[in-house]
This record gives structure tokens, sequence and C-alpha cells, in this order.
């Protein structure tokens, strides 16, 4: 396919266009994360230049991912002046390397107060360079790790090539173990389905709290609901179709695999899933779908919504974040095989995830934690707060061999017959699916499917490194020391699965029971952000994030407090969208009702005394009592989220917009929904649900 990578400085274009000594030493720093020759960025900067160039592009930029969460740029003009007043295009290897924005005004949770105000950014060349097209300008975007002048981390990519460096370390040491002498690098691969919902813009360019908030703050259920489910899978309206061929496009000029797409369980929800790649370019991508999704859906007048839970009452978004561990030379660690249970070494790699979910069952959870995802995990809705793992039958059984020491079988998939003979008969997988686990074993890779549709996927992939690098260094400890490698191992791996059957679970993820079962197991339950960043500044999270070198003591204080500051502000920022659409919007139309209702009751009564008026009356009478308490609850969010803002203590403040702030604004929506359901709909100010889902 001829636009395929068409912007993408890859490594065909490299390999094309540098000398080759220069490309064989990139590729060496690429492929091994070898320490970068300064001599090979200055090549390399003339040839990305030239390249860019010839395409169109003006403009540089160092793209960066600072903590807000979304991606960053600084615009810089290849052109410089010469003495002779004229202009060349000059673009050097210091360009390339390093740059300098003027980013004070990223969130460094006190970094850089502390030390010094200026923040760098630095070229990552393990993710291609690429070209953006923004309104007819194509800039020349240099994927950059965001550092203080300290060298702390001030960004989401540093600390996920650290992981990666970590769990590439661990890992090795572990196969070396195995016999295996030849692999070189571990890396985690990733592959992130990116869930999302479409409204079209003449909708969306009414509802305030949808354009400052992400989400509607009021809005009455729509008579129809995602009940049939015929959304699910449904074909693709005309409209969404030629939004998905120009999204696959853009795209995949950029270099993005997009493969599959379809519509999801709720009304106007889509999905995406990529092609897996290296977790760090799998990161980057997933910011340009994110990006991409956005320009494309204004292109077709729609407006992309990545919040979790734009709809109450209404599946919300995610991203199921598919892992996996692979080596240089192409194997995947999570690759059963035919007989997994002869297969120590995937048994190794197993096991080692598993003890990791359970030791480390917090910080997953923290690391999908956001305001937005709050409406989601542990609200009801899929998936669960609490994780568990599902292993599917096959290795749920091998597990219990091991357990019992004996191990001698793989259970096999069985024929699936569908009692039509001319349907073929095909094998079952050995795994069977199940949609409410948030940490799922699918076939050869694991799906964490708690992450939040509108966050980075940097935050999760460095925990599931870390994690299980640290474990794998654990087993890696023991195994080299012992005497008897067999025996050691088996020991190993039956203590393992002995001690971490408490969070195997596939039973059904979203009931109640298992809320219940979960605790006597003592699995850990966080139901929200707020209690969720306390494990961020734990001694047992600081001691684990500095053995790998993944953040210090000091990155970590920063995310923590950048993590409650961002929810108290995202919380705050919603009740003042909710009291300014209740005073502006509601409470008039409202009133206008009411006055109508009374006129027409007075109108009536004085055409003729005959006519009973009783129904208007008692109309009236509901939307006016209806009123005074909307009114009342108007006032106490007032007064709360004026009373959140004098509170200093940043977890205390986190707190009482969760509980006080948070809550008042859900009081306050009940009785803003009963209005919507009462008033003339001519009346009403905002589009309904009706209209947002399902008028595409
Ligand atoms: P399904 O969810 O039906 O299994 P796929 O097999 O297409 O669908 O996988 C879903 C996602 O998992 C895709 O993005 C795919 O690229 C990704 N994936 C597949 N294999 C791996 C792997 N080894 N590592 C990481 N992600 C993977
Ligand atoms: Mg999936």
């Amino acid at each position: 396919m001829k636009i395929f990578g068409e912007n993408v400085f890859n490594d065909a274009v490299m390999r094309e266009r540098l000398p080759k000594a220069t490309y064989k030493s990139l590729h060496k720093t690429i492929e091994l994360g070898l320490p970068l020759d300064p001599a090979v960025a200055e090549i390399v900067a003339n040839a990305m230049k030239d390249w860019a160039i010839e395409k169109g592009a003006t403009h540089f930029t160092h793209w960066f991912q600072p903590l807000t969460g979304i991606t960053a740029e600084k615009h810089d003009s290849f052109i410089s002046p010469t003495n002779h007043g004229l202009v060349t295009m000059e673009f050097s290897g210091k360009e390339l390397i390093q740059g300098e924005p003027d980013a004070s005004s990223f969130p460094s949770g006190g970094i850089r107060a502390t030390f010094e105000a200026r923040g760098y950014t630095a070229w990552d060349c393990t993710s291609p360079a690429f070209l953006k097209e923004d309104g007819g300008t194509l800039t020349l975007c240099i994927p950059t790790a965001f550092c203080s002048y300290t060298g702390e981390a001030l960004d989401r990519k540093t600390p996920l090539l650290r992981s990666m460096e970590a769990l590439s370390k661990q890992a090795l040491r572990v196969l070396r173990l195995f016999g295996n002498t030849t692999t070189k690098r571990v890396i985690s691969t990733v592959g992130p389905e990116q869930e999302y919902f479409l409204i079209d813009k003449k909708f969306f360019d009414k509802r305030m709290d949808l354009m400052l908030t992400g989400r509607t703050l009021f809005g009455a259920m729509a008579p129809k609901g995602q009940e049939l489910e015929d959304h699910y899978f449904g074909s693709l309206k005309t409209r969404i179709a030629a939004f998905m061929h120009d999204l696959n496009v853009e795209l995949w000029k950029l270099g993005v695999l997009a493969k599959t797409q379809h519509n999801e369980v709720a009304p106007a929800q889509f999905e995406l899933a990529p092609i897996f790649e290296t977790t760090n370019i799998a990161t980057d991508h997933n910011q340009l779908v994110m990006d991409s999704l956005k320009k494309v859906a204004l292109k077709h007048d729609m407006v992309c919504l990545l919040h979790e839970k734009p709809y109450a009452g209404i599946n919300g978004s995610g991203k199921h974040n598919n892992w996996s561990m692979s080596t240089d030379d192409g194997q995947n660690l999570l690759e059963p095989g035919q007989a997994p249970h002869e297969n120590f070494q995937f048994l190794t790699m197993i096991c080692a995830v598993v003890k990791a979910v359970d030791d480390y069952a917090e910080l997953l959870r923290v690391s999908a934690a956001n305001p937005g995802n709050d409406h989601r995990l542990g609200a009801n809705e899929a998936p669960p707060a609490i994780i568990s793992i599902f292993l599917g039958d096959q290795l749920t059984d091998i597990l219990e061999q091991l357990q019992n020491g004996k191990i001698n079988r793989s259970l096999q998939g069985e024929k699936l017959v569908s009692g039509v003979k001319t349907l073929p008969a095909f094998q079952k997988d050995s795994t069977d699916r199940n949609r409410t686990s948030p940490f799922a074993f699918t076939g050869n890779k694991f799906e964490f499917r708690m992450v939040a549709s509108s966050q980075s996927i940097a935050g999760p992939n460095v925990v599931l490194n870390l994690i299980v690098a640290e474990i794998l260094s654990q087993f890696a400890d023991r195994l080299e020391q012992a005497p008897n490698f067999d025996k050691a191992l088996q020991e190993l791996l039956k203590e393992t699965a002995t001690n971490h059957k408490r969070v195997l679970f596939d039973g059904n993820g979203y009931s109640q029971e298992w809320v219940e079962e979960a605790a006597k197991r003592g699995l850990p339950n966080i139901t929200s952000t707020v209690d969720a960043t306390l494990v961020l500044t734990r001694e047992s999270t600081i001691d684990l994030y500095e053995k790998h070198k993944v953040l210090s003591r000091t990155e970590l204080e920063s995310r923590y407090e950048i993590d409650l500051e961002q929810y108290s502000k995202q919380i705050n920022i919603e009740a003042l969208t909710m009291i300014n659409m209740a005073k502006n919007m509601i409470f008039p139309a409202a009133v206008n009702y009411a006055t109508q209702l009374a006129n027409s009751i007075n109108a009536i009564k004085s055409a003729s005394t005959a006519v009973d008026v009783s129904a208007q009356e008692e109309l009236l009478k509901d939307v006016c009592s209806t009123l005074v308490s909307f009114k009342a609850k108007l006032s106490t969010l007032e007064k709360d989220t004026q009373a959140a803002t004098t509170i200093t203590d940043a977890y205390k403040q986190g707190v009482y917009y969760r509980d006080v702030v948070f809550t008042a604004m859900q009081t306050l929506r009940i009785d803003g929904d009963q209005l919507e359901t009462m008033i003339d709909a001519e009346l009403w100010p905002l589009p309904t649900y009706a209209q947002m889902l399902f008028l595409l």
C-alpha cells in the first residue's frame, strides 16, 4: 500500500537516505537500546530535514507528552537568515537532539519550582519522526522526552522508556537461565483498542458541558438506550463509514496500522484497534490516534468524545491494553505453543505476571485512575475496580497441576459444532473469553481492560513493565543461586501458583457476589481516583520504582500532587459548568414553561369557567415544586464548590470534591433531569440524549 507510512521517517527511509555507517549506528541504538552517538545526530538531522522539506514541511517541532495527558508541540521554522539578507533551510543535530520549550506552564508537581525553571526535550530516536498536517501546514514532529534541568522526568515517555529498560534487563536474566544465549533485548509490545463516541457537531455546539468537561452533566435518559444491543457489530452507517475511511487514510500515512473497527455496545460508540507494536511506539501512536479521531471527526461535522463516560446510563469508553513481551529475535514470551504444560519458560513468564498482578494490584489500579474512569470502575460498570486475572480453562488447569506438583497435560479446545452440516466445524480456542475480567489472558497476550479511554497508555504500561520486571528479578535472584535449576524452578512455580491463586477469577466480575468474595480473599478494591493516588507515595512503591530506576521519590511525589490537583480541578470545572447551565439555561426554561402554563390556565379560566384545567394546574404545581428543590440544591452546590477552593491540603481537597461537591452535583442533576421530562420540548435549551445518541 503506497500511502502507508508515507509521512514517517521510518526504517526504510533511513536506510535509503543515510550513509551506511550512520544507518547502522542509529539502528543499533534503536534495536539494542545503546547510547546515541552525537556525530550520528548531525547527519540524521540533515537527512530528516531534506526529506521533510521535499515533502513540503516548513516547520519542525519537538513533540512531547507532558503530565497533562495530551501532547504538546512548539513549532520552529527551518528557516535561518544568512548575512546576505537571504534565508537557508537549516536543522542541526543539536536542534534534533535537544529542545528547550518554554514549558513552565506544564504541571511539574513542584519539581521545577524547587530546582530550576527550565524544561528540556530530548530526542527519542526509538520512535520514528513523522509529518503532521494541520490546517495546510506540514510539520516535522520529533518524538521527545521532557525533563527538568536536573534530569527529573516531567512527562510520560521518560518513565516508560526506563521501565522498558528494566523489563529487558530482568527478562534477559531469566531467559539466560533457560539456555537462551542469543537474545539481546526483550521488549514489551502493546496493541491498545480505543473506544470513542461520535456526536453530530450541531448538537455538541449546544452543550456547554460537553465542550468544557467532555461529558453531559445534565440529560434525562432517552426512551431507548442500549438494551436492544442492536448497535453492537451492526452495519456501519454511510456517514460513519466515510469518517472511518478518512481516519484510516490519515492514520496509515502516519504509520499507524489501524486494523479493525466496529460499532460498540452503546449507541454512537465505536472502537478502533491497531496492530500491536513496541510499547513506546504504540504509546506515541495511540496519542496520534486520539488526535486524528478528533481532527477527522470535525471534517465530517462530528465531534469525537474520548471521555470515559459522556452519557449517564450508557456504557462508557475504555481502552483495552493488550500487552506481551517479545525478544528482539521475534519470540513472543507469552506464546503457549501446542503443549504449554511442557513449556517451562512460558509457565515461568505466566507465573511472573500472575504474581506481579497480585502483589501490585493497587499500582495497576492507580495507573488507570482518572476522574472520568471513576464513573466506570467500581461504579457498577465494566470492569470492576477489583483487579483479578482470567486465565481460561487450559492455563487454570495447568496452574492447578503446578500446585499439585505433578504436571502432565494441556487441555485442548473442543470442536465447535454449529448443528448445521454445511458449516465447517472448527477448533474452539482453548481460552474462552471472559468479558468481565479486568485482566485476561487472551491466547498469547494479556489484556488489561481498566485503562481509561482518554488517558495516555504510558502510565499503565510503565506499571506493567515495572511490576513484571520486579518479579522476574526476584525469580532470577533465586534461580541463579540454585544448585539444581530444574528442581528450584519446579518449587518456585509451585509456590507461586499456590500463593497467588487468590487473584485468579473466572466468574462474573460485575456481580455483587464477587465484591464480597474478593474482600474475603483480601483483594484490594479501590473505588476512586483520590484513594488510588495514595498508593503512589507509599514507601513500598517508592522502593520499587527506585530499585528499577523508573521514577525517583521526588518524581513520584510530584506525580501524586499532579494527579490530585488534576482531579480537583476537573471536578471544580464540572461543578462550575453545572452551576452555569442550571442558572442560565435550565432555570429560565423551567420558569418560561411555568409561566406558559399559568398564562394558559388564566386564559382558559377567563374564557370559560366550565373547563377543567386541573391537568395544567397539577403540572404547574409539579414544575414549580421541582424548581424549588432544584434551586435549593443549586445553592448547596454553589456553597460546596466555594468551600472546596479554600482547602489547602491536596488530598483533603480531593476527598471533599469527591464526597461533597460531586455528590451535590449528582443530586442537582436528578432535579434537572426531572425538569427535562416535564417541560415542553420546544423550550428545552439542550439537545436531548435521544438526539445526541441516535442522530448521526
Ligand atoms: P481479539 O481482541 O479478538 O483477540 P486481536 O487478536 O486482533 O483481537 O487483538 C486485539 C489487539 O491485541 C490488537 O490490537 C492486536 O494487535 C493486539 N495484540 C495481538 N498480539 C499481541 C501481542 N503479542 N502483544 C501485544 N498486543 C497484541
Ligand atoms: Mg479486546
